[in-house]
Formats: C-alpha cells, structure tokens, sequence
C-alpha cells in the first residue's frame, strides 16, 4: 500500500508538471492540470522505479502521448462538446500542435517521474519492499506452463497467498512470456510487432519464481519434475525440482490427425514463432512471385491455403487476405488476381461456435474481399507444392493448418486418466483423483462444469476463469478448507474475419443463456476495445494501440526478419 501511494503522489506530481505542454497547445488549465496529474499516477504506478532508466521512461510515456492524443484529443473532446471526430487531412493538421503537446507531455513526463523517483530514494529511501517477501518455504507449488492458465494461477496464488510466506511458488514454462493468442493472426498479418502481443512472465509474477525451461518428465510417486533448460538434449542442462503442490498447465498442440505429409509440409499456428514464420513466408512468396516471368509457375507462389474453419483458421485467412492485398502495391509485376486466399473446411459452415446466422455473415464478407472457400471438404494428403483435398488439389506453396488441436503431449505417458482427446482428467475442484496435491487446468485438461456437468471449451476465457478457482483450491488445500467446484458461463465470442469487419455473439448479462450478435466495424471495434482490455500490462497496451495507429497511417510493412532461403 506504501509503495502504491508513494507511486501515486510521484506520478501525479510529475504529470501536474509535465501537463504545462497540455495546457500550452490545448488550452483547458485546470482540466489539462487535472488529466495530466491522473496519468502521470497511473504512468507511475505501473512502471516502479528503476535506477536508471531516463531513456526508457521518456520513450515509453513519449510514445504513451500519440494514442493519448488520439483517443482524448481527437475523439473524446469533440464528442464532449457534442460533436462528431472527424478524420480530414484539414482536421489532422489542425489537431498537430495538439499531438506535438502530448508526446512533449509524455516525454516530460517520463524524464520527471524518474527524477521525483530518484530524489524519494535519496530523502526517503528505497520503495518498501513487497510484504510478502520471506525466508523458509515449507510448502512448494510448482506450475508447468507460463500461458493464460499457468501465469493467472501463479499471479492468483501471489494474491491469495500474500500473508503467508511459508508458501514458494514457481513456475516453468518453455517461452519467457504469455502468449496473447487472440492477436496472433494480426502479428501474422503484419498488423502487430510480435514482441507487442507477449507479456513478460519475470516482470508480470512478483512473488513467483520464473525458471525457463522445458518440462522433459514428471515423476508423480516420488514429487520432482525433470527440467530442460538448453536445446538439444543435453543431459548438463537437466534439472530437478521437488514440489508438493503440481499444477499442470501445458496447453495444447496441433494435431495432424495422422497426416504424416501434412505435418511435415504445413505450418502450425500456435505459438509466436509460427506467426513470425507465416509472415516472412508470405513475404518470400511475394518476392519470388515477382522474379516469376511464367505465370502458370507463379500462381502456386501466391496460392495461400488455411486448413481449420475456427475461430483461428477464419482470423488468420482474414488477416492474411487483408496482408496479400495490401503489400501487392509494393510488387508492380504482381496482379490483384494472382492472389488466392483459399480455406478449407470439412463442415457446411465457418465459425461452428457462432450462430449460423453470423457465419455466414463472416463468409459472405470474407468472400466480398476475395477469400475462397472449400466446405464440406477434408484436406487429405499433401506433397511439395500440392495441398490434396478430397474433391481434387490446390497447387500451392503455402499450408497453415489450425484444423485440430490435442492436449500437450507430454502428460501421455504419465499415470493419470486422460479422456479420448489425451486430456487430464480433473474433478470439479480442479484436483486430479487420485493424486493428491496433483491439479490441472487449460487446454490440456478435461474439465467439466460444477454446475451444469457440461465439458469446458479450450479457450483462454475458460483457462483464465479455472486458473481463479485454482489458486483458491490450493490455498483452501494448504488450509485445510474444502475447495470450491469450477462454475463459469461463457460471456460469448468474437471473432475478426479482416479489414474492419467482425461477428461478435455476447451473452447477455444476467440472462446468459441469451445473447446479443454484431457484426460489421462495431463488432470490430468492440473487438479491438475489448481485446486491448484485456491484454496484460499497460506498456503491451500502449505498444499495441502505437501499432494500430501507425497501421491506420501507412501502408504494411514488408520487412522480411527471418531468411528463409
Ligand atoms: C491463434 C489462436 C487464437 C485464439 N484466440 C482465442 C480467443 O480469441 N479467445 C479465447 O478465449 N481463446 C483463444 N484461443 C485459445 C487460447 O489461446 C487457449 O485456449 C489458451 O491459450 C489455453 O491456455 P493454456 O494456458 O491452457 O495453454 P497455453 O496458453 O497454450 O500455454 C501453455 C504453456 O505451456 C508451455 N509449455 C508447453 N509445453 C511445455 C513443456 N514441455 N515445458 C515447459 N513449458 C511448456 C508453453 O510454452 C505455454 O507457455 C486461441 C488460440 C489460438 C492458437
């Protein structure tokens, strides 16, 4: 609490000051006094101080004043004196003074919440340290996986178990950071800087220890799991941990449905490097495509296949379409025509989570903007350049496949009962039966509802809302105190199909077997509105609002960041 008011009084005072830019170009004294102290608390509380670090605290409040400007200054202002924001050259350039005001804002900002930061250090001393800071654990938990559901159960334990220290925590996972998956397909579609969607675990968890590592084995009789720290198998490298407490939250992996060539010639589309892939493949196609004089040769180049009609298949094949699209102007040698976005699905319709009515919506407006689709149609085989179908083939060079997922493979072998798909069977406290102290939770577990005994989706709105009652069952576990059954009504789905469209189907509040459907550039703003709440930390906020902004400006970037030759 010390730490939080002394944050605040250091931000607010430095946003008092700083907002002397606000007041100079927009005028407003006492509203611009007021706003600038506000952010400058926020500005403050969510960074903490470190020694040092002028530059980065003035660039990021620096960049903090473009979406700033654009979201009070061009949007909110004039809706607040009752009219319309208006985006005309005429009225950009009469906004600029405006925009030059808050990245000066921002920028002082940054440079005095560092230096008031500095100077409490010299009168005061350094920040408290957090309250839960303690020797002697007695009792370990140990979480495999740092996704949605792994990094909320370990942000939740810090929470629940904040008064007593005789807890540690730690949590290994592969990658460093919490992949926001909902935005992948915009980092493959070039919208998004990968790093701007993934959260670091080290700054996000507290109390949590983070080791990065791979989970090689688990031995569950005797309580230690087997860690890989470097690549290839080195046996140095290997580590042990003991725990008392094990939650597994390994996720889920693609699933090629014995499609032996398919898996060796398609790209996945799960993790962040796959996204990072896909783009540079997308952008090598075109590069080839270009030098092609044969045009018969060129066309299996620009012939981009997606296997999945899901919510990850559609949102990819949109973002793709709007990408092919938009670069094809940087390639003169390269037609409109030349481009097929092609989706393949087994079932009659897109989206099977969406209500017919929006699916068709999204496919009809895919369509308009030149995606292909193959429904009822089951993708069988495929070879260097040839995507075999069950009705005939597609020539082409790329194959993304988002049409199946299964749990993490690596609970396979392990002695706990699994359901037909390989995941973890859990009761309705999150518990494995049989184990105690064992738990799990996500994409690679079966959970089924307390209340209505219906089995959970793999989403990370359901991973999220387990992970909550999790951290609670372990406490009530350490306690002594029975653990709670996992109830959750889903509040519904949205879902991007490109350039400014989206269905969104939301569930009604306090009627939730009803919902409400949207469609079209509201659902997409509700979409980015409520995605942007609900990606973790305020700097991947800001970083990812910066990136739609300069997207709304300029044409996609066509950088390659990978060789792929
Ligand atoms: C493209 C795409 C879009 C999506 N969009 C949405 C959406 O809009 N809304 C929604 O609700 N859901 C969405 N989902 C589903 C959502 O991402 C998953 O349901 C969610 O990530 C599940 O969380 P989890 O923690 O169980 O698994 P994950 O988030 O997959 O996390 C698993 C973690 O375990 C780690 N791991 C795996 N194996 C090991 C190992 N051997 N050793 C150490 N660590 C390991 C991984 O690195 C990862 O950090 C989407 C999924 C994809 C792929």
């Amino acid at each position: 609490m010390k730490r939080m008011i002394r944050r605040s009084v250091v931000g607010a005072l430095a946003g008092g000051a700083a907002s002397a830019a606000l007041i100079a170009t927009a005028g407003h004294a006492g509203l611009s006094l007021l706003l600038g102290a506000a952010i400058g608390a926020a500005f403050a509380l969510s960074t903490g101080p470190t020694p040092g670090a002028f530059l980065d605290n003035m660039m990021t409040a620096g960049a903090l004043g473009v979406p700033l400007w654009g979201v009070v200054s061009v949007i909110i202002a004039p809706l607040l004196s009752g009219q319309m924001p208006e985006w005309s050259a005429a009225q950009m350039r009469e906004h600029f003074p405006v925009l030059v005001g808050w990245v000066l804002f921002g920028v002082t900002l940054g440079v005095l919440v560092q230096l008031l930061n500095d100077v409490a250090a010299r009168l005061f001393g350094p920040e408290p340290a957090p309250e839960h800071a303690t020797p002697e654990p007695k009792k370990r938990i140990l979480i495999l996986g740092g996704g949605f559901a792994g990094m909320t159960t370990a942000e939740c334990l810090e929470k629940e178990l904040r008064k007593d220290p005789s807890v540690s925590i730690t949590l290994v996972s592969e990658t460093n950071a919490l992949l926001f998956t909902p935005m992948l397909a915009e980092v493959a579609g070039s919208s998004l800087e990968p790093s701007h969607i993934s959260t670091p675990l080290r700054t996000t968890l507290h109390r949590t220890e983070f080791l990065r590592g791979r989970v090689i084995s688990v031995d569950l009789e005797n309580k230690r799991v087997t860690l890989e720290a470097g690549a290839g198998g080195n046996e140095s490298c290997r580590s042990e941990l003991a725990y008392d407490h094990l939650v597994f939250a390994l996720g889920a992996v693609s699933n090629y449905l014995g499609l032996t060539n398919v898996q060796k010639l398609a790209f996945d589309f799960k993790s962040l490097i796959d996204a990072i892939r896909i783009r540079n493949h997308v952008i090598e196609m075109f590069e080839r495509a270009d030098r092609e004089s044969n045009p018969e040769a060129r066309k299996p180049l620009l012939t981009f296949v997606i296997a999945g009609g899901g919510f990850a298949g559609v949102e990819l094949a949109g973002s793709l379409n709007d990408f092919a699209r938009g670069i094809l102007a940087d390639y003169p040698n390269l037609r409109r025509e030349d481009v097929r976005v092609v989706l393949v699905h087994a079932r009659d319709r897109i989206l099977p989570e969406l209500s017919e009515s929006l699916g068709r919506y999204a496919q009809s407006r895919m369509e308009a903007r030149g995606v292909e689709f193959r429904l009822n149609t089951r993708l069988t085989d495929a070879r260097p350049g040839v995507v075999v179908l069950g009705d005939g083939e597609v020539n082409a060079e790329t194959l993304v496949w988002t049409a199946g997922t299964a749990p993490n493979p690596l609970t396979k072998s392990l002695a706990l009962e699994k359901d037909k798909r390989g995941a973890v069977i859990v009761d309705a406290t999150l518990a494995v039966p049989g184990h105690a102290g064992v738990w799990a939770l996500g994409d690679c577990a079966a959970v089924v509802d307390a209340k209505s005994g219906k089995p959970c989706p793999p989403t990370a709105q359901f991973a999220l809302r387990e992970a909550k009652v999790l951290a609670k069952n372990i406490r009530a576990s350490l306690q002594g105190n029975p653990a709670r059954g996992f109830h959750f009504d889903s509040l519904g789905a949205l879902c991007v199909v490109g350039h400014q469209t989206a269905c969104a189907e939301l569930a009604v509040p306090f009627a939730r077997s009803k919902s409400m459907r949207f469609s079209g550039l509201l659902a997409w703003l509700m979409w980015r509105g409520i995605y942007l709440g609900k990606l973790p930390g305020l700097e991947r906020k800001i970083r990812v609002l910066v990136d739609w902004t300069v997207e709304l400006f300029f044409p996609k970037d066509i950088v390659q960041t990978i060789d792929l030759r």
